[in-house]
């Protein structure tokens, strides 16, 4: 089959490599039909060359349809169609029954103290092949799915694997008061997607990016949109000045530790998350990498007593807290990877005909597997209006 490997930094191809087969009895294997490239792959594919092996398959967005299953899954038929959760979860251990999916006991990585496996993740996340490709096999299949009718274009239910219960996850946990404010800190496919969501939930929102495009698409929804590099250090001011002085009821961080496009800031960045402390420090220094901006712009901006719902990916080991101020200002922080499966059925009911989250228009790209490469380098680069891109391994 094609599927979209790994080649080294900034460099992915679409390679022919062996279909998947059933390993386990509890496994079953989907052909793909559509998957989509995520803001996570960006950091395998910009900076985290430690952790990847040349052929590593990418991709952890996928809906399809199931080829086989293995013998002891009961849940699934051939036929069936499904979305595949981002993480490999079990449904039954102490984890996944509090809710916990991302920290399944049973498929987690203990020695790195990971939590739960993730498709397409490499060494990091339990080296499960991802589903950027024409067949993915899925582990513990009768609980890592998501089943959904035929008939309405993919795109409907494709979120299901990651945009959807990821941002649906942040705006729980801003646990923002009814009528209450919110700010949401990067407009990229999370950081919209939770905008549309909290709008459904009448908050008043600000939102903040640098890229017009994305700026654009919020304010489609109501979001009171403010332009970072137009802002000049000023963001948090603007948003005091809007809310009394006191600052939104929570923020959300959609951004994480981002490179700001320079490629020898994104490399020494994430190589300092590999380093000693004193050594990191030295390295962001002499690079001038504040690898912390967002989570700091979102200190400053959340009222006291607020919360910051990161949802960006930290992989800091020695990242300094400001901790006087996170304790002065009583401020909650609530962070992880989604539960995908907690969240499937609260989001399921938004994903009829009337769209109201606009799932089926979220997509700015289609594209051949094939255009993998150039695709990558596009969602990278921000360019060509590209904010979600969706891969098409039938074209
Ligand atoms: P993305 O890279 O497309 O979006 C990030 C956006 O942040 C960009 O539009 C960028 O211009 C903007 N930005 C950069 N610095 C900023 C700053 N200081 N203030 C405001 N905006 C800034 O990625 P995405 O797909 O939207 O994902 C966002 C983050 O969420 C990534 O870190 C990704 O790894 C993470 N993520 C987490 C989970 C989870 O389960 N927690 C799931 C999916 C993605
Ligand atoms: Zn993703
Ligand atoms: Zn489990």
């Amino acid at each position: 089959m094609k599927a979209v490997t790994w080649q080294g930094k900034r460099k992915v191809a679409v390679d022919t490599v062996p279909d998947p087969r059933i390993e386990d009895a509890t496994d079953a294997v989907i052909r793909v039909t559509s998957t989509a490239i995520c803001g996570s792959d960006l950091h395998l594919y910009e900076v985290l060359g430690a952790y990847m092996s040349e052929g590593d398959i990418l991709g952890h967005e996928p809906i399809g349809i199931v080829e086989e299953v293995g013998s002891a899954v009961t849940d699934l038929a051939v036929g069936d169609r499904i979305v595949v959760p981002f993480q490999i979860s079990c449904g039954h251990c102490y984890m996944c029954e509090l809710g916990l999916m991302t920290q399944c006991e049973t498929t987690q990585v203990r020695e790195q103290g990971s939590g739960a496996a993730l498709f397409g993740y490499s060494k990091l996340y339990g080296q499960v092949p991802g589903g950027q490709a024409e067949y993915l096999r899925v582990p513990h299949a009768d609980f890592t799915h998501i089943k959904v009718p035929p008939g309405p274009d993919d795109t409907r239910f494709l979120y299901l694997s990651d945009v959807l219960p990821t941002a649906w996850q942040a705006v729980e946990y801003a646990d923002v008061p009814e009528g209450g404010s919110l700010t949401v800190l990067g407009l990229g496919p999370i950081g919209d997607m939770a905008c549309r969501i909290a709008a459904q939930r009448g908050l008043k929102i600000f939102g903040v990016d640098r890229v017009p495009e994305r700026l654009a698409r919020a304010a489609r929804f109501g979001v009171e949109t403010i332009d970072l590099d137009a802002a000049g250090g000023k963001v948090a001011d603007i948003i005091r000045d809007a809310t009394q002085g006191r600052g939104t009821d929570a923020v959300i961080d959609a951004v994480g530790m981002e490179a700001h496009g320079s490629p020898v800031a994104a490399t020494a960045q994430w190589s300092a998350t590999l380093l000693p402390d004193a050594v990191a420090e030295k390295l962001m220094n002499t690079v001038g990498v504040d690898r912390l901006a967002a989570l700091q712009l979102a200190i400053d901006i959340v009222r006291r007593g607020g919360t910051i719902s990161l949802v960006g990916v930290y992989g800091g080991m020695v990242d300094p807290l400001p901790m006087r101020v996170l304790f002065d200002k009583q401020i909650q922080l609530r962070m992880g990877q989604a539960n995908v499966k907690r969240w499937a059925e609260d989001i399921l009911p938004l994903l009829g005909d009337d769209d109201p989250l606009g799932v089926e228009t979220f997509a700015t790209h289609r594209l051949p597997l094939a255009s993998a490469p150039d695709a990558y380098e596009m969602f990278q680069r921000k360019t060509d209006g590209a904010v979600k891109v969706v891969l098409d391994p039938t074209a």
